[in-house]
């Protein structure tokens, strides 16, 4: 299932120069900053270091974008949900107004780039709203508004907008945005590789090593010195040190993309309550599409169609009877335990490490501000938002509630699980479906595709050896603890994890 973004196929047709390392090994490069992953965060920052005349390298495992970027909703707007109240709350005034304006500064700052290098990303300015259905969420809606204009912003509280259901009301900030994520993506990367900067495709780095004052980023086939090292790889893949596994967890959300047969409305709307359904519109093919989101889980734990696709495709029908659904997708994103993202230092062990990670789904503009506190650390310069993101900070638990969850998740997939014996045998899977059974006292995951050919693995996990669990949904083991993903037959599909699953040979 690709991502309406994905399958344009935009990647070859707007030329960006990728670089593909040939079978010899031991290939050595030297860079100035050696930038690891391809989503927006990463190239952002090539982005900006290249203009400012680094040398710089990006190392990406798949494609360009492949991964959350290129299945992302593309809203950019400092409209985080209802977040201001609760930033008030937990910190003070200074630090939500600060957030705020990170958030509007890096609309804007996306905005100078498309029309300095002249960027066709289907970029519109675009309301953005909070909405409430029922009375109970009123409450918090009206919370939020007074909240937001305390920091001194305009927003509104408005009872009417041109969603096709009624609303008992909505936060509203005025002059956001949305765009093709992946147009403005691949633009980047052609801006960059002009300025000389290498873009390395299907490459995997498994390590980075310190050598004195440089780095040494280690991947299959190449070997990368640098004196800068930027982790951006969603989900930092380095476990000691940083220790961001304990501070993070994936949660996962859904879309579909429906032809409505109908005009659509202005706007960019998420719902406050739960189930919660986010709303854009889209261009494709000379037509205006609608994006619906939701059906949100944390990665990893089980979730069925009805949930999921289902869900979005019942709410779409509900307005739109005649519509056709085109595309449907997920993708997850790292929310950290505070519900701030990390940016800065990876660790105060690793000088000129540097990481931006726990988007928490806001990742268009909160990304931007990662790359320019990163580009700004490097140039030695001061930056006026690096306090609300320090990634060295040392209480990240606002979120008691989640904490507990991830030691539970993380006890027992570690643990408990792997001791408890598999419920199902292997005559109960049906074709197209996995589970996993015991042979000879031994996990196996299995999976029996639609016509019984069977695909056998060891369902631990490649990151820190949790017992994966399976998604029917998209035939994948998943990673209850972290949110690695791997496909059916093994191969490593989302990060932390980057190594395959050990694979059984059942035939033999
Ligand atoms: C369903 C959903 C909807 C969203 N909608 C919005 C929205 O409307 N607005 C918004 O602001 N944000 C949104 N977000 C969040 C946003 O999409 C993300 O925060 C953002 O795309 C993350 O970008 P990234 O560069 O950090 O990660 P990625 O795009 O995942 O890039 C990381 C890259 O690193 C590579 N990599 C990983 N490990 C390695 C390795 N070992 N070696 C080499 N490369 C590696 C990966 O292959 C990947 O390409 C949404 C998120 C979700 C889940």
């Amino acid at each position: 299932m690709s991502s309406l973004w994905l399958s344009e196929n935009l990647e070859n047709e707007l030329m960006v120069q990728k670089y593909t390392l040939n079978n010899s090994k031991n290939q050595y490069l030297e860079t100035d900053v050696c930038i690891i992953g391809a989503g927006i965060f990463g190239i952002t920052c090539a982005y900006y270091l290249s203009k400012l005349g680094y040398k710089v390298t990006v190392l990406e495992k798949d494609k360009i974008g492949f991964k959350t970027t290129g299945n992302t909703t593309g809203k950019i707007t400092s409209q985080h949900g209802l977040f201001y109240e609760y930033l008030t709350k937990s910190y003070n005034q200074k630090f939500a107004i600060d957030y705020l304006r990170a958030n509007e500064q890096a609309i804007q700052n996306i905005k100078d780039i498309i029309d300095e290098e002249k960027i066709k990303c289907d970029f519109e300015y675009q309301n953005s709203y909070v909405y409430a259905t029922d009375k109970n969420q009123l409450k918090n809606i009206k919370n939020e508004v007074k909240a937001v204009q305390n920091l001194g912003f305009n927003c509104e509280f408005v009872t009417k907008t041109s969603l096709p259901f009624e609303v008992e009301g909505a936060i509203c900030f005025k002059n956001q945005a949305q765009f093709h994520p992946l147009k403005y993506l691949y633009s980047l990367c052609e801006c960059i590789t002009n300025r000389s900067g290498k873009i390395y495709t299907h490459t995997t780095v498994s390590d980075v090593k310190k050598e004195n004052d440089t780095y040494v980023t280690f991947s299959e086939n190449l070997k990368v010195k640098s004196k800068y090292v930027i982790i951006a790889t969603h989900y930092p893949f380095i476990n000691f040190p940083g220790f961001y596994f304990t501070k993070m967890y994936q949660s996962t959300s859904y879309l579909i993309a429906i032809d409505p047969k109908k005009t659509l409305f202005n706007g960019m709307y998420i719902s406050a309550g739960d189930p919660s359904f986010s709303f854009r519109t889209a261009m494709y093919n000379g037509k205006r599409l609608l994006l619906i989101g939701g059906g949100d889980h944390k990665t990893g734990q089980p979730s069925c169609y009805e949930d999921s696709y289902g869900l979005l495709e019942k709410e779409a029908k509900k307005y739109y009877p005649d519509c056709e659904i085109l595309f449907r997708w997920n993708t997850r994103d790292c929310i950290s335990l505070d519900k701030l993202p990390y940016i800065g230092s990876y660790s105060s062990l690793l000088p000129k490490m540097y990481v931006g990670t726990g988007f928490k789904k806001w990742g268009m503009t909160t990304s931007n501000i990662a790359a320019n506190i990163i580009v700004d650390m490097i140039c030695n310069k001061e930056n006026e938002f690096a306090y609300l993101f320090n990634s060295l900070r040392l209480k990240p638990l606002k979120n008691m509630d989640e904490f507990k969850n991830i030691l539970i998740q993380s006890t027992n997939s570690l643990l408990l699980d792997k001791l408890k014996s598999a419920n199902m045998k292997f005559n109960e899977i049906a074709n197209n479906s996995g589970s996993i059974i015991e042979i000879d006292n031994e996990k196996v995951g299995i999976y029996k595709n639609t016509v019984g050919k069977l695909y056998a693995v060891k369902p631990i996990c490649s990151h820190l050896g949790c017992l994966l669990s399976w998604n029917d949904i998209d035939k994948t083991w998943d990673c209850p603890c972290h949110g690695s993903r791997f496909n059916y037959d093994g191969k490593n599909l989302y990060d932390p994890a980057f190594k395959n699953l050990d694979v059984y040979n059942l035939e033999n």
